[in-house]
């Protein structure tokens, strides 16, 4: 125990915020043994501070007249409210240059273990500003703390029903740090408000291992259309038909060509029909054949030729009898 005189400083100065016992003695003694006129300074400024500064009558920001150089200031936006705890979050924020809306100091956070309710917080006034039509976005951005949190989800339960536009600034990983040294709750929120860089052109396919298949069939799809076309281009197998095996090959010749064979069908089908007097079901096929044999107009004749002539005095055998 000191002295009743210093004792008295160290009690008074151990109630700062920030300050414990030792430190409460440290300052008491620096004081004590400091210039008295240095720490007049100090006592003038204590004493200046509480005659004229007060807060701001719209925000609860600090400030030595009626309204705060924010709220006087008319370029700032009127549509966006940024609402923190205390006005040093203001200095936060003004310093990001970032903000150009307005602010709602609420002069502290929900904390039931120091008996801090809703009712000791400017959450009246805030409720009464949002009647202000221009009023249309809210930014919470108390501090990344269990009271934050609990006075941002008091405010948001509060103020959605509203239907104004309600924000939380995003907390994640802070520059210049490491990945691996983040907290779970830091990294968990980091990737809960990531950023989309872009949406992407793939986005309903959710399933990678399904695209895979897919790339696989198209794949396989475009080998079979293209080996078709080449079969298409050289032209039915070609097979060189000799005198003696005229009559086997020709009809093999004759309907080597799919659509050729069908147009014949067709014909001959509709012949059949017209003779047998099917009237509609006839004159159906008709039409149908002639519109088969257009379409044959169009595309070019395909003849088939034999890859190589035959050799002079070679027997040759049909491999298919
Ligand atoms: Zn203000």
């Amino acid at each position: 125990m000191y002295e009743s005189a210093v004792q008295n400083l160290i009690d008074e100065l151990g109630r700062l915020p920030g300050v414990g016992p030792k430190s409460a003695q440290r300052i008491a003694f620096y004081i004590l043994n400091a210039e008295s006129s240095e720490m007049a300074k100090l006592t003038d400024a204590i004493a200046r501070v509480k005659k004229t500064v007060s807060f701001c009558e719209i925000c609860g920001n600090v400030s030595e007249t009626k309204l705060c150089a924010i709220c006087r200031d008319e370029q700032r936006d009127p549509a966006v409210l940024c609402v923190v705890e205390e006005s040093k979050d203001v200095v936060a924020v003004e310093r990001t240059r970032s903000f150009t809306g307005r602010y709602h100091v609420l002069g502290g956070s929900i904390n039931p273990m120091a008996g801090i309710g809703p009712e000791q917080l400017r959450i009246r006034e805030l409720v009464a500003r949002l009647s202000d039509e221009r009023i249309t976005e809210l930014i919470l951005a108390m501090d990344p703390n269990l009271e934050g949190e609990a006075t941002a989800t008091y405010l948001s339960r509060l103020l959605v029903p509203i239907g104004i536009r309600v924000s939380r600034l995003a907390s994640g990983l802070p520059v210049g740090g490491d990945l691996e040294y983040a907290d779970e709750i830091t990294l968990g929120r980091a990737l809960e408000g990531r950023r989309i860089i872009s949406e992407g052109t793939r986005a309903e396919a959710a399933n990678p291992a399904e695209d895979f298949e897919a790339a696989l069939e198209a794949e396989t799809e475009a080998k079979e259309q293209q080996a078709a076309a080449e079969q298409a281009a050289k032209g039915p197998r070609a097979r060189w038909s000799g005198s003696m095996f005229d009559d086997l090959d020709s009809e093999d010749a004759a309907t080597s060509s799919p659509a050729e064979g069908q147009a014949e069908l067709a014909a001959a089908a509709a012949f059949e029909a017209e003779e047998a007097g099917e009237g509609m079901r006839s004159e159906e096929l008709r039409d149908a054949y002639e519109a088969k044999l257009e379409e044959l107009k169009k595309t070019p004749l395909r003849t088939v030729a034999p890859e190589l002539p035959p050799i002079p005095g070679k027997t040759y055998v049909n491999p298919w009898t």
